[in-house]
This record gives structure tokens, C-alpha cells and sequence, in this order.
């Protein structure tokens, strides 16, 4: 089996009353492919890229234009987007899972397969995204390519915005993160996400009249685990300045949380109140470690 890490360019309508709605929203129509082949030994050995001449949305969209750097001409040349797929499905082979970062590149897929009334079955599409935030960083957040190029402290060399060139630059990344031991587990991966966004991770408190009496209110200051509401035990409140509060709690069952409660001036003089929790990584540990020793040496407290 190979993979495939794919990263394509769209353009976009000029406005609403241009976009096409039929057979489905075309929200986007593709006008470069770029894709970077891996084998199972963890290889590259090739690379695609294809321009793709759009049928619907012909005219440069001015936004568009400026982030990929791309000129109106240069999408007047290329192939049709059915030969284009056809080109690049060949290309893939018959084995072989794609890899995007984030989820726009599927959908965009999709529909553009649909207006040109094609197959829409191709081959399944995994969010390395998604195993960046969850598997590596440990939140639900999204974090842009460079941010995880950074993150393994690769060279940013190339042009972004560039189909092949973020192609290569994701395949940087999952050849990093050593992608294909998170395919297997992918399922539990998206449930495990899902069940996240699911749970409770704020709390907002209205007509607080200032944040001491915030912080000596034991319904604001009370953690509960946001999985099963249990209480949690929690380290002492540390300030990053005189209106945000962090700490650390820990529920038996579900693990540890960071929470960070932010209080706000209203206009009417009082304040209003949130409580977030977000699992604990590393990163929000030595923050508050950090945040809690100033504390010590600064006030005394
Ligand atoms: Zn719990």
C-alpha cells in the first residue's frame, strides 16, 4: 500500500449569486493538485502535480490570487478536471490512502466530483490534522502546516500555498510523527475527539461584582470534571495578572485538567466570569508551574 499526501489549490465564486448550488454548493472549484507518494517502507518515491483549467469559476477570485500567488492566466492552461483526477487516480494506484491536512480537501473533493457528475467513491481520506492536535499535542485544536513544521523544527523552505509544496511539507510532518501507527487506531482517534467536544469545558458566571469575590466563590472556584462533573481536587489558584486565574485538577477517573478562569468588566461595573478547562499536556503544566513560582517569589502569597 501507498501513501498519498495530497494538497490541492481552488478557486473560489466572486460572490454568492455566481456560485453554483447544482447537483451540490460548489464552494470551490480545484485548479491544482499536488501530491507526494510514499511506499510502506516509509520512502518517497514520487511525486504529482497537475494544473486544472476550471469550468464554472474561470475568473481569478482576487483572495484567491493573493494567497496561492497564482495570476488569472495561470489558470487558462492545464487539463480538464476529469482528465486531471483521472491522471492523478492513476497516479495513486490502486492501493493507497490519501492524507490531507484538515478536512477541506476531501469535501472539496467531493464536490467537485459531483458537479462534473463523476464517481464520487475514491480513496479513503485520513486528517493528519486531526492526529497533529489529538495524538501529538494532546487538544481538540487545529493548528496551521507551518505551526507543525515548526513543531519538529523542520525547514519552512518553501513557497506555501503551493499544492506540491504543502504537499511535501505534510509529508515532512507525517514522516515525523511516524503517521501510519495512528491509521490503525484512526476510529478511536475521531470517537475519542467527538466525545471531547462533547463534554463541558465552560462555564460562564454573570454579575460577579469583582474578582476577589470571584475567587473566594466557591461555586466559580469549584472544579468539576467536565467528563462526569465529580469534583475534582485541585493546586492552588496562580494569577497571570490580576484578572486570570489557572490551576490544576485532577479527576480519579478521567485524568487531569488544566482550568483557567478569565473575569471580565462588564460595562455595568460587574463582572463576568469563564471557567475552561482543557486536558492537561505538558505545555499547560509548565505554564502554570511557572506562572505558581512567580508567584512565590513575587508576592509572597
Ligand atoms: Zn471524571
Amino acid at each position: 500500500m501507498d501513501y498519498i499526501f495530497l494538497d490541492m489549490e481552488w478557486n473560489q465564486p466572486s460572490g454568492k449569486s455566481n456560485t453554483v448550488t447544482e447537483p451540490v454548493p460548489l464552494h470551490g472549484e480545484i485548479i491544482r493538485i499536488g501530491a507526494v507518494k510514499v511506499n510502506e517502507k516509509m520512502q518517497e518515491t514520487d511525486r504529482f502535480h497537475c494544473c486544472v483549467i476550471p469550468k464554472y469559476y474561470k475568473k481569478m477570485n482576487s483572495f484567491v490570487g493573493k494567497v496561492t500567488g497564482l495570476s488569472g492566466a495561470s489558470i487558462s492552461f492545464g487539463q480538464k478536471f476529469p482528465l486531471a483526477y483521472s491522471q492523478f487516480t492513476d497516479w495513486c494506484g490502486d492501493d493507497c490512502i490519501i492524507l490531507t491536512w484538515g478536512s477541506e480537501d476531501e469535501k472539496m473533493m467531493d464536490a467537485n466530483l459531483a458537479v462534473h457528475d463523476m464517481d464520487v467513491s475514491h480513496p479513503r481520506f485520513y486528517d493528519l490534522q486531526q492526529i497533529f492536535a489529538h495524538r501529538i499535542i494532546g487538544t481538540g485544536k487545529q493548528y496551521s502546516l507551518q505551526a507543525a513544521v515548526e513543531h519538529y523544527e523542520l525547514s519552512w523552505d518553501l513557497k506555501a500555498h503551493d499544492a506540491l509544496n504543502d504537499a511535501v511539507y505534510c509529508s515532512r510532518i507525517g514522516l515525523s510523527m511516524d503517521f501510519s501507527r495512528y491509521i490503525g487506531e484512526y476510529e478511536d482517534m475521531l470517537r475519542e475527539a467527538e466525545e471531547q467536544r462533547q463534554e463541558k469545558y465552560f462555564s460562564t458566571y454573570q454579575n460577579v461584582g469583582s474578582p476577589s469575590e470571584a475567587m473566594n466563590s466557591r461555586r466559580i472556584t469549584l472544579c468539576s470534571c467536565p467528563k462526569c462533573r465529580r469534583i475534582m481536587s485541585r493546586k492552588k489558584w496562580a494569577f497571570c495578572g490580576e484578572t486570570t486565574a489557572i490551576s490544576l485538577c485532577s479527576c480519579k477517573t478521567h485524568g487531569e485538567y488544566y482550568v483557567r478562569l478569565k473575569m471580565k468588566k462588564c460595562p455595568d461595573g460587574s463582572y463576568s466570569v469563564t471557567k475552561k478547562y482543557a486536558r492537561l499536556n505538558e505545555e499547560y503544566k509548565e505554564f502554570y508551574l511557572r506562572s505558581a513560582d512567580k508567584q512565590e517569589v513575587g508576592s509572597g502569597v
